[in-house]
């Protein structure tokens, strides 16, 4: 309570969460809902609509006709059965107080523009509508409800629940939304992808959001854990830039991709200027693209679209941020004898930019049968990760995930006394700031480079790409490093 006297907003209050006996007497509630900052709205919401607690239809039924619409809370949401029965009963019911609302924690269902007429049947004051998004693209019939609702005159809440449904909290509002959700704290989210209140205005500015606003974002699977959205947001704010950031969940990147990117064939009307795209989607995408710069071509990878016009174009951000980096540090790179292990798409990028500076690369990698077609492809030497040493290297890359916080971060690729006798370690994972292999590094006497300048650089060219305008680098950095030590916390 005293955390959303913060902020300007509704507070919803869940009287399923409360325990059982607490509505057998409602003076307390009264006295809460009374003292409470902000106007209230209060729910019981049913378990099979994710309510928690088992109180069936007839009871929450009668909890409603007998006392609950009688508490002073601002707007009281009422699932679609309960409204209609009420609404069935002809009683006093104060329609300009009720939300009526329908929730599907599974999927977007095939009926829901029946339930969409079912709700608007209802004189509540707004409808409520609450569904999975289990990919991105499923965002798409949620806005298409905002725009129903616009057109039948009447005011509803539309929500994608779950990572993939993150847009829809994001840009309801400038897409009409009546309003949106978010938790108090994150850790408190009270529904799946539920996006903390800080993070909406702070992170997202959600009420500068119109639909003049610009519209960019990460395309991946998972993007949750993605620092991304805060280092762009904050450099669109500095830069007065009307524009947002906003993660994607993409299971099929096709379908996303032809109905919401492309500018030929989307089916959504949004100033879409560009994506970032990460793991599992960066091969891939070159098949949606219309223009693929070179280095994107020759790394087989594109990290960056940009839309121009009608068409897609694609770049590869990642291998001039790996380089620029370790130039700063080493200077000139010809004939650095560079140790590259990994042979996936970071390591594919660091091969295309060493080559350009002359460097000499050799991949390390636990599989030399799939290694060896990138090796081959630069036509550099490939040697088995097990067993090997690094002392005869200038630059030791640990291109592979190996270190990266959550279940990986103790495992590191290369122990000090592989890594003794070489100059610099260049770590490419970015969370956390220091990871295992950098410590083996350390320990070894080497000179070390963490993740975080190529995440920038790359981050940095993006927004020049999308905008025109040169990234503020400092900004972006601090947004960086707030949102990496709030996810460590
Ligand atoms: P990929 O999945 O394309 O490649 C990962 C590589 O690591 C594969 O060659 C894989 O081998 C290897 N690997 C995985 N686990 C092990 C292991 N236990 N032992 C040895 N090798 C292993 O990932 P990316 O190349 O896209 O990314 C690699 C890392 O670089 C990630 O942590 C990513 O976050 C980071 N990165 C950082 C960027 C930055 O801006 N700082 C930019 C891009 C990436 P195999 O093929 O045998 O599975």
């Amino acid at each position: 309570m005293r955390d959303a006297g913060k902020h300007d907003c509704l507070i919803e209050i869940r009287l399923d969460c409360l325990a059982a006996d607490a509505l057998k007497n409602l003076a307390p509630l009264r006295a809460l809902l009374a003292a409470c900052p902000q106007p209230t709205i209060i729910t019981f919401r049913a378990a099979a609509e994710g309510g928690r607690c088992d109180a069936d239809y007839e009871t929450r039924l009668r909890f409603w006709r007998d006392e609950g619409l009688e508490l002073p809370a601002k707007l009281v949401d009422l699932e679609l059965d309960i409204a209609e029965q009420l609404n069935r009963e002809a009683g006093s019911v104060d329609w300009s107080r009720v939300i009526c609302s329908y929730h599907n924690h599974v999927e977007v269902p095939a009926e829901l523009n029946q339930i969409f007429k079912r709700l608007a049947a209802t004189p509540a004051r707004a409808l409520k509508v609450a569904v999975r998004a289990n990919d991105a693209v499923d965002c798409l019939q949620i806005f298409d409800l905002l725009e129903q609702a616009k057109r039948a005159g009447r005011e509803i809440i539309a929500i994608g629940m779950g990572a993939a449904g993150v847009a829809t909290r994001i840009l309801g509002p400038a897409h009409g939304a009546f309003l949106t959700y978010a938790s108090l704290a994150d850790r408190r989210a009270t529904a799946a992808g539920q996006i903390s209140i800080e993070e909406l205005t702070s992170i997202y500015r959600v009420e500068k959001i119109s639909s003049e606003t610009v519209i960019t974002g990460l395309v991946g699977r998972p993007v949750g854990h993605s620092i991304s959205p805060q280092i762009h947001n904050a450099a669109f704010a500095s830069s007065q830039t009307d524009a947002v950031y906003i993660p994607f969940e993409v299971r099929d990147l096709k379908a996303f991709f032809k109905q919401m990117v492309h500018p030929r064939t989307r089916e959504i009307d949004w100033l879409l200027r560009g994506l970032s795209i990460t793991a599992p989607h960066k091969t891939e995408v070159l098949a949606q693209l219309d223009w693929i710069d070179e280095a994107a071509r020759e790394v087989g990878a594109v990290n960056t679209v940009v839309v121009e016009a009608d068409r897609l174009c694609g770049y590869n951000t990642d291998a001039g941020a790996f380089i620029a980096p370790l130039k700063n540090r080493l200077g000139p790179l010809n004939d650095a004898r560079v140790a590259i292990i990994g042979a996936g798409g970071a390591a594919s990028a660091a091969l295309y930019s060493l080559k350009t500076e002359d460097a000499r690369a050799t991949i390390f990698a636990r599989d030399l049968h799939k290694a060896q077609q990138l090796a081959d492809r630069w036509a550099i030497e490939c040697r088995e990760l097990e067993h090997a040493v690094f002392g005869e290297f200038d630059v030791v890359v640990n291109a592979t995930p190996l270190g990266t916080s959550g279940e990986l971060e103790n495992e590191t690729p290369a122990r000090a006394r592989q890594l003794r006798g070489a100059r610099l370690a260049y770590e490419l994972v970015y969370n956390p700031g220091v990871t295992q292999f950098l410590r083996e590094a350390q320990a070894a006497g080497c000179e070390t480079l963490g993740g975080l300048p190529m995440l920038l650089t790359q981050a940095a060219k993006q927004f020049q790409l999308w905008t025109g305008l040169t990234a503020n680098s400092d900004v972006m950095q601090t947004a960086a490093i707030k949102a990496l030590s709030n996810s460590n916390v």
